[in-house]
């Protein structure tokens, strides 16, 4: 709608991260900061309406939970304390402690520019695109349960707990309960509604998204999504001491706990996301998407056929492609300083296991090996970096350079 009533240069990128790279990080409102801002003030009042009714996210796993269902699979909800930890690093590592060490560190200056960047600046083209939401969206929800990916990975839900956690309009216990657990079966985020209802008279969970399928759902009619002054919210020390949850006979089979194993989960998601994010043009989302599956996969103890020769692959996918970006990382570095010789082993490594063709890298390489007087390897490299991008100008003028020099010199 908005590109059809307004073509795509009048409002630019209405994305969430806006708010972090640019009004965080160079304070400049646009369309997505303001987006940002508009999420936050409503979740303060009627709490994560945002992602319960607009995310395009939720939308998308709600579609895969509704044709798992037809399918008859139906997956089971994983209970960890990653839920609460992981979106949080992926919040304050990739958004928000880079931006705001670079806004100490320069000139902030407040402007207003709601038409830049364009619309589309943050999608990262088809097949990564679409891969994301087959990712993020169908198999996370496979493997993690009903907005898996909500749940464990969102970077903006976190952000967003910390109103939601004051908000005024919340889930409240307002009739008889029977302990029917029709409400914690329906939640499609994994609260254990009627444990909540029962110990602290209303939902406490911050990843509740009021969507209200508890509400509605509950046969007695004993919730309301209801007001109360803040001043009189009453906040009880117990309700951060969750004990007990999800073990009521009526919904235990319904959800898995993985809490015991929740330390060697977090650190295989972690070390898996950083081996691949930025490879092949995959963004954080997505990695984190690949890495959290993997990551369930292999701690999963379900007995499948041949799942420690695939417990093997996936660990030796991930050892290889951080063995590239740590090339990369420290070839882009030593060469920013200068340090070619020491550079050149760790390009050429990166070039070697990466199946991506990157020009760039040979191109850095044959300048390098210009300066180290290694022609051959100076050419070896330009000609490569013209056959990926044959129109590219820097290979050419390597390989001219290359021939006007004087071979003595070299
Ligand atoms: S659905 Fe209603 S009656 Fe059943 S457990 Fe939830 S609040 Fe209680
Ligand atoms: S079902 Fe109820 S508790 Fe669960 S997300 Fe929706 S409103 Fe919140």
């Amino acid at each position: 709608m908005h590109v059809v009533y307004w073509g795509s240069d009048t409002v630019g990128s209405v994305d969430f991260q806006e708010f972090f790279h640019s009004f965080i990080k160079y304070g400049i409102i646009n369309a997505g900061s303001i987006l940002v801002l508009i999420a936050f003030g409503t979740t303060l009042i009627f709490g994560r309406f945002f992602c319960g009714w607009a995310c395009h996210f939720g939308a998308i796993q709600e579609l895969s939970w509704w044709i798992l269902d037809k399918l008859k699979i139906q997956p089971k909800t994983i209970d960890s304390k990653l839920v609460t930890i992981l979106p949080l690093i992926i919040l304050l590592n990739f958004y928000v402690i880079p931006n705001l060490f670079y806004a100490f560190k320069q000139p902030w200056n407040l402007s207003i520019s709601v038409n830049s960047p364009e619309i589309w600046a943050f999608l990262p083209g088809w097949l990564i695109g679409s891969l994301t939401f087959l990712i993020d969206g169908f198999l996370i929800v496979y493997f993690l349960g009903r907005k898996g990916f909500c749940r464990f990975l969102c970077p903006w839900g976190a952000f967003l707990k910390v109103p939601n956690s004051l908000a005024m309009f919340k889930v409240r216990k307002t009739g008889n309960c029977t302990e029917c657990h029709e409400c914690t079966t329906h939640c499609p985020v994994g609260i254990d509604v009627s444990y909540e209802i029962n110990n602290y008279q209303k939902v406490t969970n911050t990843n509740c998204t009021a969507c209200l399928m508890c509400t509605s759902g509950c046969p007695e009619n004993a919730l309301s999504y209801k007001f109360t002054n803040p001043l009189n919210e009453k906040i009880q020390f117990k309700q951060f001491m969750k004990q007990n949850q999800f073990s009521h006979e009526n919904i235990s089979k319904k959800f898995k706990s993985i809490r015991s194993k929740d330390f060697i989960f977090l650190t295989l998601t972690l070390l898996g996301g950083y081996a691949i994010d930025g490879l092949y043009g995959m963004g954080h989302f997505m990695a984190y998407g690949i890495s959290i599956i993997s990551g369930y996969f292999i701690i999963n103890e379900k007995k499948l056929p041949l799942k420690s020769a695939l417990n093997t692959i996936i660990v030796c996918f991930f050892l290889w492609h951080g063995l590239i970006k740590f090339s990369i990382h420290q070839g882009l570095t030593l060469y920013e300083q200068k340090e070619y010789k020491n550079s050149i082993p760790h390009l050429e490594r990166a070039t070697l296991l990466y199946p991506k063709s990157i020009g760039r890298y040979h191109i850095l390489l044959s300048e390098m090996y210009i300066k180290q007087g290694n022609v051959k390897s100076a050419i070896y490299h330009a000609n490569i970096a013209l056959k990926i991008n044959p129109t590219h100008k820097a290979p050419k003028i390597l390989l001219e350079k290359i021939k006007t020099m004087d071979k003595f010199q070299l």
